[in-house]
């Protein structure tokens, strides 16, 4: 997702992206999503510009619990800056993003995936009370019982 510093410059407003899926994958999750859009505004600030906008997205997950895939919609709502002031970039402020003079654009690619990782639940289930799979047998417990004495 590119913006370019004309287009910044000009400010918009509610202007809608359509963003192509990322994969989300790190050593405990893996996930996709499912096309994202971006509804973005852009306003020029004394350093640089303002940008707010929301991410809709719908992400492919699979439960911790009984291992199906479901699909979960987002909705993150986000504000960040891009500037060139080097006292403001590497502050605590992790919204602020370096964007030179002699840059023509940003790719948002990255940060929006960013963004969407870190919406995604450090557990994931597929409905709050899931039952899981008896760790002996391998039934579905949400579907059916079995025979095994002990379940987790
Ligand atoms: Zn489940
Ligand atoms: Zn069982």
């Amino acid at each position: 997702m590119k913006l370019f510093r004309t287009e910044l410059a000009s400010e918009f407003k509610d202007k809608l992206f359509d963003i192509e899926s990322v994969e989300l994958t790190d050593d405990s999750i893996v996930a996709e999503t499912q096309g994202i859009s971006c509804i973005l505004s852009a306003e020029r600030a004394r350093y640089g510009f303002q940008l707010n906008g929301n991410i809709s997205t719908q992400i492919s997950l699979q439960c911790d619990r009984c291992l199906i895939s479901f699909l979960e919609n987002h909705e993150i709502p986000f504000t960040f800056w891009l500037t060139s002031d080097k006292s403001l970039i590497g502050t605590n402020e992790i919204n602020v993003f370096q964007f030179e003079p002699n840059q023509e654009y940003i790719d948002l690619k990255d940060v929006i995936s960013e963004l969407i990782f870190v919406d995604i639940p450090f557990k994931i289930l597929c409905k709050e009370n899931c039952n899981g799979l008896c760790d002996q047998c391998g039934t579905d417990l949400n579907k059916e019982t079995c025979e095994c004495e002990i379940h987790n």
